[in-house]
């Protein structure tokens, strides 16, 4: 009997502690408490949060407070269990990020292990909150039992090591959708902005696709080249995510979905998830960085001279330049405007959320953390969004997309694996 006491008193401090944020100034309290209500029956999937590198390489604890807490380079921290708990995420793709300076120094899969050996850690340090969940249907079981699902996204191929054995490997530890590029070009896939090698996807990259397809692991587009995205919505028989990208329609940035690749993903039964860098959000904030970077180019350049052998000391000095010379940030609004776009150009069912939370060095205007999320949808209801919709935006689309890739994987009529590696594609 004790036991269910003290379970109660647990599921109750949970749903306390979940639902229990102050409303900013100015906002309508009902809207506001409509929007805590659907935060709390909501499936709320965040396609990529970055704190499994800080989990892996600081030892963070997320059960740590990181209110007010920087990284080594001195951004904020987003993400902690008890933002995650007051955000009312049901689900996390905790990434999997492997640098691209790997591809010099070696060690790719081993760094992509590592992480992965992070997160299982992590969720059994604290299996009353967390869970692993491999499949849809985990992340709606979680949701019943109140905890939240640490997913794992690999982000940069390269940790496959052109290796499609690797690829399954990574499968079955329980990956659950690849990056196919980070930031730079390698052996098979092109990146955003980095040369292309291989016109878009080489054969291998191609092959990469199909197992992926096979195995039920999602394929994500974010990063790449836009030749890569059509190569992949060329081929792929399962649903394409972009797991932390914005719409190219609101800002021009090559991180983002151009708007006929957008058509080419309602199509496709995919999911573009809105990242919440500024950057990528807000055409006049990119400009005005751009404007600033080059006023202040003499002292960057001296700087870079002086912490040459020390780049977490260089990104230090970096940030208390940019602070003394600061820009104003967009607002969380910006957020809507490009599901707003999404939803004008291909509609409501093809558009998520992919906060990218700790894996950038700052966020829109208003938000903090992961405990912000619920601002979005306070101004989607602001905007005139029905319930159903803002569910399908918070998680409902991921879900959709994430099950058919599931079934996509059953019903596959090439159920043996491919062999190979990317030597098979040379001559
Ligand atoms: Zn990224």
């Amino acid at each position: 009997m004790r036991k269910v006491f003290l379970s109660l008193a647990l599921l109750l401090s949970f749903v306390f502690t979940s639902f229990s944020q102050t409303m900013p100034e100015g906002f309508d309290p009902q809207l506001w408490q409509k929007a805590l209500k659907i935060h709390k029956k909501a499936i709320i999937v965040d396609g990529h949060n970055d704190i499994t590198t800080p989990m892996l390489d600081e030892d963070l604890d997320l059960s740590t407070s990181t209110v007010g807490k920087f990284h080594k380079d001195g951004t904020p921290f987003h993400t902690d269990l008890n933002r995650l708990k007051v955000s009312g995420i049901t689900g996390v793709f905790f990434s999997i990020y492997v640098s691209g300076e790997t591809l010099k120094t070696g060690g790719s899969m081993r760094r992509a292990v590592e992480l992965i050996d992070a997160t299982y850690r992590e969720v059994e340090k604290h299996s009353d909150t967390l869970t692993m969940c491999y499949t849809s249907q985990d992340i709606i079981r979680a949701k019943k039992q109140g905890k939240i699902c640490a997913l794992m996204g690999i982000e940069g191929g390269y940790a496959i090591e052109n290796s499609l054995y690797a690829l399954r490997v990574f499968y079955r530890l329980g990956v659950r959708y690849m990056t196919l590029t980070h930031n730079v070009t390698h052996d098979w896939a092109d990146a955003h902005r980095d040369e292309p090698r291989n016109n878009g996807l080489s054969e291998f990259g191609k092959e990469v696709v199909r197992e992926m397809n096979r195995l039920g692991m999602l394929v994500d587009i974010s990063h790449v080249s836009d030749k890569v995205m059509h190569d992949v919505l060329d081929i792929a028989t399962a649903p394409v995510i972009a797991s932390h990208s914005s719409a190219r329609g609101v800002a021009n940035h090559t991180r983002n979905v151009p708007d006929d690749v957008l058509k080419r993903i309602k199509t496709n039964g995919g999911v573009v998830m809105i990242n919440f860098y500024p950057a990528f959000l807000d055409d006049d904030y990119n400009k005005a960085v751009t404007e600033r970077n080059n006023k202040l180019k003499p002292q960057l350049d001296a700087l870079r001279e002086k912490y040459k052998d020390d780049p977490v000391a260089y990104r230090e000095a970096e940030r208390k330049l940019f602070e003394e010379n600061p820009i104003e940030l967009p607002s969380y609004t910006r957020i809507v405007d490009h599901i707003d776009h999404i939803k004008k150009v291909i509609g409501i069912d093809y558009v998520g959320i992919g906060s990218d939370f700790d894996g950038v060095p700052v966020l829109p205007k208003g938000m903090n953390g992961a405990e912000d999320l619920i601002l979005v949808t306070y101004e989607m209801l602001r905007r005139g969004y029905t319930e159903q919709e803002i569910l399908k935006v918070l998680g409902g689309n991921f879900l959709r997309a994430f099950a058919e890739a599931e079934r996509v994987a059953k019903i596959n009529s090439r159920k043996i694996s491919a062999e190979g590696s990317l030597k098979k594609f040379k001559k």
